[in-house]
């Protein structure tokens, strides 16, 4: 039957064998030294500035904001030091003129609007001791004191990071154009804003969602060795790993703490093998790319990510519909559809725009394991708008679906298993199965894609240097909450750094402090980063 036949081929074409995997793993680890080594190479492997994880004994009172592409979410967290937190947030749109401001300032000055109700809304005894406070209290570099709140800035955007709390935006994405910002320092932006309406608060950390996920990851993950991956597989793909600054080659910018030997550092791996050596290319690839806003960019991640794979897809789909040899989705009358009827596809269906299917319905299809697979024929209708889909194409649908998750997820095992064995852990004694390499992942593809991480770990213990008994100690564990006790983890950590460079000037700062605090008589200690 040609259907049949024709999706065997497609199939076959999205294979991704061992020897693949094998042969990528050695040109990620290359192009992760190369990395290390210069700038302008393809995985950017940028330092964070981050020179510790935690071990799940931090305590303290933070906030985080998380600017993403749709939603501004502001949060406080109280670290309990035992591995666990309690939170509190808010979370509202980003207002669609505000994305596209004539001046950074508009935009900046509404976070900060938000961050004042949510302290009014959460935290209103804080809030006005130190609106008092911030009266009398004053430094030569503005606002600084011991007593504000550190904040940690998540900002999904590219930046070039020169410090903890420091990083200019390279370019706006997801639909952001304000040309004012660009080449702007994003933390001071925002704390001007901040300091405008006299908020008691220090934007503390520029925060990668990455690095926040392995932070927290690392401050959650039970036992006793820290997390040395963090990931994230959601509309992007991209990781932060702990890495030996002897590895570390190029010269940076900003100041560090150099005592632990170890700096986390952003890959950016979407963009691994931008040059094609070793990443596979269908001609659906081939198409995606070049209808894409970024030609010859991320070419990694649109092999892997929820935003690509749907429209990999899409994009097969498609062909299928249009091979006149074939019959899909369309059927001569209704005595050849198991339904009686006859499939109609809507003319606005999404299978007819580019992005125009969601990844989440590959999950359904994975998911569907009826013998008429009438989950996933219910979604191709409310989805897709495709009605009454025959049996045999909800099969083929659900079979190439397969192939791209597959080989997404095989694809990912690469820059995980590489990642592992950049470290060299497994050789280290101490790493057991029981006390196994720990990674955080998050995003909805790795949430909610039936089987990924089974057929992460299939092809991880295909990984020379893995195999088996390598894939016993290494343990993949969901983590959700980069973006909020990630970020207060980094915040404290910058916090710590900030206390080492000043000590002398904060200890002064403290009698000025504690005057001012005794005149106004409520010192409410509740708002104090303890550490
Ligand atoms: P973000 O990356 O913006 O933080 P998510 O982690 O939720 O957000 O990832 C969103 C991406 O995941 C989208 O590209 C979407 O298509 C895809 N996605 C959403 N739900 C699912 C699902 N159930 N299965 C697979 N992919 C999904
Ligand atoms: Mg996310």
């Amino acid at each position: 039957m040609a259907l049949e036949t024709e999706t065997d081929s497609i199939v076959q074409q999205f294979e991704y064998s061992d020897n693949d995997v094998n042969k990528a793993v050695k040109e990620f680890l290359r192009q992760a030294d190369e990395g290390l080594e210069k700038d302008g190479t393809s995985l950017s492997q940028i330092p964070t500035y981050v020179t510790a994880v935690p071990n799940g004994t931090e305590k303290g009172l933070y906030m985080a904001v998380d600017l993403g592409g749709t939603n501004f979410r502001v949060c406080s967290i109280q670290l309990l030091g035992d591995g666990t937190f309690s939170h509190t947030y808010n979370k509202v749109a980003v207002p669609k003129n505000l994305m596209v401001a004539k001046k950074a300032e508009d935009l900046f000055a509404f976070l900060a609007q938000e961050i004042k109700k949510f302290l009014e809304e959460h935290h209103s005894e804080d809030f006005e001791h130190h609106i008092r406070r911030r009266m009398t209290v004053s430094s030569p570099d503005g606002f600084r004191d011991e007593h504000i709140f550190r904040m940690g800035f998540t900002f999904s955007f590219p930046v070039k990071q020169v410090g903890i709390n420091k990083g200019t935006l390279i370019r706006w994405t997801k639909g952001f154009d304000i040309p004012d910002a660009i080449d702007k320092d994003v933390c001071a932006l925002l704390q001007a804003e901040i300091d405008k309406l006299h908020l008691p608060i220090k934007v503390a950390a520029l925060v990668n969602d990455t690095v926040g996920t392995l932070m927290a990851r690392s401050y959650a993950a039970p036992g006793k060795n820290g997390s040395v991956l963090g990931a994230i597989f959601g509309t992007g793909t991209n990781g932060a790993y702990v890495e030996k600054l002897s590895k570390l080659k190029k010269p940076l910018a900003g100041d560090y703490d150099q005592s632990t030997g170890e700096m986390v550092i952003n890959t950016e791996w979407g963009s691994f093998d931008n040059q094609l050596n070793v990443l596979p290319t269908t001609k659906w690839d081939a198409s995606l790319e070049k209808d894409s806003l970024n030609p010859g960019f991320q070419m990694y991640e649109k092999r892997v990510s929820g935003m690509f794979l749907g429209e990999i897809l899409r994009l097969v789909v498609v062909e299928l519909l249009n091979n006149p040899e074939v019959s899909f989705f369309k059927d001569e009358n209704s005595s050849s559809n198991d339904r009686g009827s006859v499939t109609i596809i809507s003319r606005d269906s999404g299978l007819f725009k580019q992005w125009g299917l969601d990844t989440a319905i590959m999950s359904t299809a994975e998911l569907d394991q009826d013998p008429e697979l009438t989950g996933l024929r219910q979604a191709l209708e409310n989805n897709l708008h495709v009605y009454a889909p025959a049996y045999e194409d909800a099969l083929a649908f659900k079979k190439v679906a397969h192939a791209i998750g597959r080989r997404a997820a095989r694809l990912s095992a690469v820059a995980i298993g590489a990642i592992v064995l950049q470290t060299g852990k497994l050789n280290d004694k101490d790493v057991t199965e029981e006390d196994p390499i720990d990674i955080g992942v998050d995003g909805s593809l790795v949430e909610h894609y039936p089987g990924f991480r089974p057929m992460i770990y299939e092809a991880l213990r295909a990984i020379d240097g893995i195999g088996e008994e390598g894939a016993k100690r290494i343990r993949i564990g969901l983590t959700q909450d980069g973006s909020g006790v990630g970020a207060a983890l980094i915040a404290l950590v910058a916090a710590g750094m900030e206390k080492n460079a000043n000590a002398e000037y904060i200890g002064e700062l403290r009698s000025t402090s504690k005057a001012a605090a005794a005149t106004d008589g409520s010192a409410d200690e509740k708002a104090t980063n303890s550490d």
